[in-house]
């Protein structure tokens, strides 16, 4: 099997063609949320690039094996590696269980995403329910001489490792620049280098989350959970790694190290980075009082925003960039966000009403017939270009001229001939639905429909038109709903 696919590889900082280790199965490893709250922007930004490129894989018949990881524990506040650990943190301010955080922010995210139609992963591990595997795996690591114990904890010993390997080969930094730029933080003198990461941390008494481990009482540091992961369902080597840019250093260049160290080999062949969102040209922080999360979005309450914007809107403003774009929020990209999305799924639906006529004579237009194949040979095209989804909502629009001829009858099917027809029908409907992964969720208030029928039958009653009276009537009870007339108004009662 082959494929045009070229994917941008950040190991080799260019575009590759994508090749599988063993195709058709794909291994793909994406580093998931810390579920310590509410999920943000740019938690989306990252899921909907991953689900793109889950689903075009598919799309072109891999077999995908889509790991992506929950953070339980061990991420702590700073890089990942010192301070607070952020569940527990969390925990304290509400006065809960670690794991009752946990849950009750897996239960939000999952909710979150399933809005966003964003497919489940196929596996989906959570670091706490993986201790032995990420024991075993620092075990490795102390065994081949490159991490060493010191007070309980034990950490990675970059000097050591960088001597036979490179770090930094994945995120471009150098060890130097590295070393010069790291401030000497409390907890350090434990390492031999600043530069050193944990692989273990030695629990305080006040630690809850904490397993026994050959070094004593600890809790894993944050990057082991995701080698020890991928490895245990995806193998030593396996095809795609994938997250957010702001994870390239530490914690990826980490965890290329961990997996060289403990299974001799990179952990993956391609390494795929999301960019971020800004808000109005700003990172996005707590602290600068823009973190703007999904519930604010979907119900309009964070003083950012002007109005509430529907989960398929936020999808296709995320999906107007390639995933390695920069993508920034404003009120005003988001109207137009909104508006055209609205006229995507107006094409959508002028289409599934559309039919070729059975015996139509054709008396095709080849200027329109050209026009369609390019806009279709388009949309292959770009997500060839490594998902390129900015391309392929373009070549959409393209195709969207003539649906809307369609639908206004300027132009009729037969002009078109059969084989276009169906190209135009087929290419719109599966890289709208199934590649972008955009739909039009009903938001026709039923009960409001209702009472406009009831009005209606109201009149007619009042008319003696007792034909309609008996139609309405009928139809009603063909959907489960039944009439019953009183003496000043009509009631309704749901039947079988
Ligand atoms: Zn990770």
């Amino acid at each position: 099997m082959q494929s045009q696919l070229k994917v941008y590889n950040t190991l080799t900082r260019q575009k590759e063609r994508f090749v599988p280790l063993n195709a058709p199965f794909v291994g793909m490893y994406v580093c998931g949320p810390t579920v310590y709250g509410p999920a943000h922007l740019g938690h989306a930004r990252s899921a909907i690039s991953f689900d793109i490129i889950f689903r075009y894989l598919k799309h072109l018949g891999y077999q995908v094996r889509y790991v992506r990881n929950i953070t339980d524990v061990g991420h702590l506040e700073r890089d990942g590696d010192t301070g607070a650990d952020k569940v527990q943190k969390q925990a304290r301010l509400e006065a809960l269980e670690p794991m009752e955080v946990v849950q009750r922010y897996t239960n939000s995210y999952h909710r979150d995403m399933a809005l966003l139609n964003v497919q489940a992963p196929s596996i989906e591990p959570s670091a706490s329910g993986h201790i032995p595997e990420q024991i075993a795996m620092i075990q490795q690591i102390v065994k081949a001489g490159l991490a060493y114990e010191s007070c309980g904890s034990v950490y990675f010993d970059v000097a050591a490792y960088n001597k036979t390997h490179h770090y930094g080969k994945l995120s471009g930094r150098i060890i130097e620049d590295m070393l010069t730029g790291t401030r000497s933080l409390s907890g350090q003198q434990e390492k031999r280098s600043p530069l050193d990461f944990s692989l273990w941390k030695k629990a305080t008494p006040e630690h809850l989350m904490r397993w026994p481990s050959p070094w004593g009482e600890g809790f894993p540091g944050w990057h082991i959970e995701c080698s020890a992961i991928a490895k245990k369902y995806l193998g030593p080597k396996f095809d795609i790694h994938g997250g957010g840019i702001d994870l390239l250093f530490p914690h990826h260049e980490c965890e290329l190290a961990q997996g060289q160290v403990a299974c001799h080999t990179e952990p993956a062949k391609y390494w795929l980075h999301n960019n971020l969102i800004t808000i109005d040209g700003q990172k996005m922080g707590k602290s600068l009082g823009n973190a703007i999360t999904l519930a604010h979005l979907f119900q309009g309450t964070h003083p950012l925003l002007n109005q509430a914007y529907s989960p398929m809107v936020l999808r296709f403003f995320i999906l107007q960039a390639q995933y390695r774009g920069m993508l920034n929020f404003s009120n005003e990209a988001f109207h137009a966000a909104r508006s055209g999305y609205l006229k995507l799924m107006n094409g959508l639906k002028a289409l599934e009403e559309l039919t070729y006529p059975e015996d139509g004579e054709e008396d095709i237009n080849q200027d329109l017939v050209v026009e369609i194949k390019k806009h279709c040979d388009s949309c292959h095209e770009a997500m060839n270009d490594d998902f390129n989804t900015a391309q392929v909502i373009a070549a959409l629009f393209g195709l969207l001229k003539t649906i809307n001829a369609l639908r206004s009858r300027q132009v009729f099917p037969h002009l078109l001939g059969r084989t276009a027809f169906d190209q135009l029908k087929d290419t719109y409907v599966s890289f709208v639905k199934d590649v972008l992964g955009l739909y039009q969720k009903s938001n026709i208030p039923t009960t409001a429909l209702l009472d406009i029928l009831l009005k209606l039958y109201n009149q007619a009653k009042s008319r003696k038109q007792y034909d309609q009276v008996d139609a309405i009537r009928a139809q009603l009870k063909a959907l489960g709903i039944s009439l019953q007339d009183t003496p000043t108004d009509v009631q309704w009662s749901y039947v079988e």
